[in-house]
């Protein structure tokens, strides 16, 4: 099997008809450059080819072949870091301008699949995010609180309620975010490529950037088959990171997630599992997330182990996740087993580092990428576009490799094991 093939997802296995993205042949030139082809790289090119300019896409894989169409597929608003975190760290101006950004990154998704005619089965009844022990409500009383104060739709429910919403009754309560919803991802990212190729944008596909290299005032991207001169590179690379540009893989931690889907459930499960459409996430610290399919599949995912593998044994933890939150469903066959890599940062903020004059790169969502990964890619459009950095929601920060970068794998190990037994003990009321 070519390692760059898809991996044997449940979004593989529904997913909307592939593009043609032929792998670059021979020399170009162009105005810009960007390395990845997920949400980050496809939106920057669908917004930088709107917007005239002559761009070229260039992914290892295909598009969407990284966590992108991967994903749970939940449209989640806002950051890691809450409203009011966001303006004790970066000060009132900066904090609010993140805030509001944040807030609105599920709309620049819903905006770009309607406006493109994206067929992804993208559904927006809100999105739930259970607490996981009752002395913790506090996290969804301020994040209403929060919201709320800044004018979005937002609401606390109760046990009794998000039972009633997700059929599960191991959560004291929880919040709902209205302007959430959730999408199949490979779609999306199938869709945004052709949305980008129409819009004029050249996306190669199996054609890894293997250099890049100074080239008069511009740069030089060099793939196995060809090269690209362009004034303007984007480094969208998340998880994936590589050695393209030294420094940048080690900024971030790369970990990895896992789910399962089930087959469809029968229609007496399916009027009592998530019953209210909505996906849903938990505050865990290795969180639980889990939704319905177009299908009425049962999708489920958690933190995996750090290697990709669709071997069931690996995937233990999030069998016994799913148990955990419907009993009922027993020995519940499982269809499809897949993971990905996502990019964790040490300030739990995703990074937009200039690395030298045209070079950015826009990595490290914490997880959280689907909307904010898309809105990103809008925003690096309109910096490699020329609009100063200060006019951007996101400042730019030096990129910081991690020092002992290489022996964050085996601490991390370390540090997954403790936070398990932590949320389970803080689960059963300790
Ligand atoms: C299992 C899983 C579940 C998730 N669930 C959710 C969720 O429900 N909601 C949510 O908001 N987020 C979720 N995430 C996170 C989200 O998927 C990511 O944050 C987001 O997709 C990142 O998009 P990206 O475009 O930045 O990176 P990616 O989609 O990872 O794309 C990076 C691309 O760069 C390519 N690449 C790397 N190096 C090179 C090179 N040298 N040359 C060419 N190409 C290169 C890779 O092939 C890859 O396709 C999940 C992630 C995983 C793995």
């Amino acid at each position: 099997m070519n390692h760059m093939s898809l991996p044997n997802s449940l979004w593989a296995a529904t997913v909307a008809p592939a593009v043609d993205t032929p792998a670059l042949e021979g020399e170009r030139k162009a105005d810009a450059v960007i390395v990845g082809a997920g949400f980050t790289g496809l939106s920057a090119a669908l917004h930088l080819a709107e917007a005239g300019t002559d761009v070229v896409l260039l992914e290892a894989g295909e598009p969407g072949w990284g966590a992108s169409g991967r994903t749970g597929g939940q449209i989640i608003p806002g950051f890691k870091l809450d409203p009011d975190e966001l303006v004790a760290t970066y000060g009132a101006d900066r904090g609010e301008r993140l805030a509001m950004f944040g807030g609105g990154v599920a709309d620049t998704v819903f905006e770009l699949i309607e406006r493109h005619g994206i067929d992804c089965h993208a559904t927006r009844p809100g999105w739930i995010q259970g607490v996981h022990a009752a002395r913790r409500m506090d996290l969804a009383e301020r994040r209403v609180e929060q919201w709320t104060r800044r004018g979005f739709q937002v609401d606390l429910i109760d046990a009794a309620q998000i039972a009633e919403l997700t059929g599960t009754d191991r959560y004291p309560g929880g919040w709902i975010d209205r302007r959430g919803g959730m999408l199949q991802p490979l779609s999306y990212s199938r869709g945004l490529a052709r949305a980008a190729i129409r819009a004029g944008a050249a996306i190669h596909g199996h054609s890894p950037a293997t250099g890049l290299t100074r080239a008069g005032k511009g740069w030089r991207v060099e793939t196995p088959g060809g090269a690209v001169i362009a004034d303007q590179v984007l480094l969208a690379t998340n998880g994936y990171t590589d050695g393209l540009w030294p420094g940048l893989k080690q900024s971030i931690i790369p970990v990895f997630s896992y789910q399962v889907a089930t087959k469809p459930l029968g229609d007496n499960m399916r009027q009592s599992i998530l019953a209210g459409g909505m996906p849903v996430s938990d505050t865990r610290r290795l969180l639980n997330y889990f939704r319905l399919d177009h299908t009425g599949r049962l999708v489920v995912g958690g933190r995996g182990r750090p290697r990709e593998t669709e071997e069931p044994a690996f995937y233990r933890n999030i069998v016994e996740g799913l148990n955990w939150l419907y009993p009922r469903l027993g020995e519940v066959e499982l269809d499809h087993y897949w993971g990905g890599q996502v990019a964790i940062t040490l300030n739990h903020m995703p990074h937009l580092n200039e690395l030298a004059p045209g070079l950015h790169a826009m990595i490290g969502y914490n997880g959280r990428g689907v909307a904010m990964a898309t809105a990103c890619g809008k925003m690096m459009a309109e910096r490699m576009r020329g609009t100063p950095l200060a006019d951007l929601p996101l400042p730019a920060t030096p990129m910081k490799p991690i020092p002992f970068h290489g022996l964050r794998q085996p601490a991390l190990a370390a540090a997954v094991s403790w936070k398990r037994l932590q949320d389970k003990w803080e689960s059963r009321g300790g």
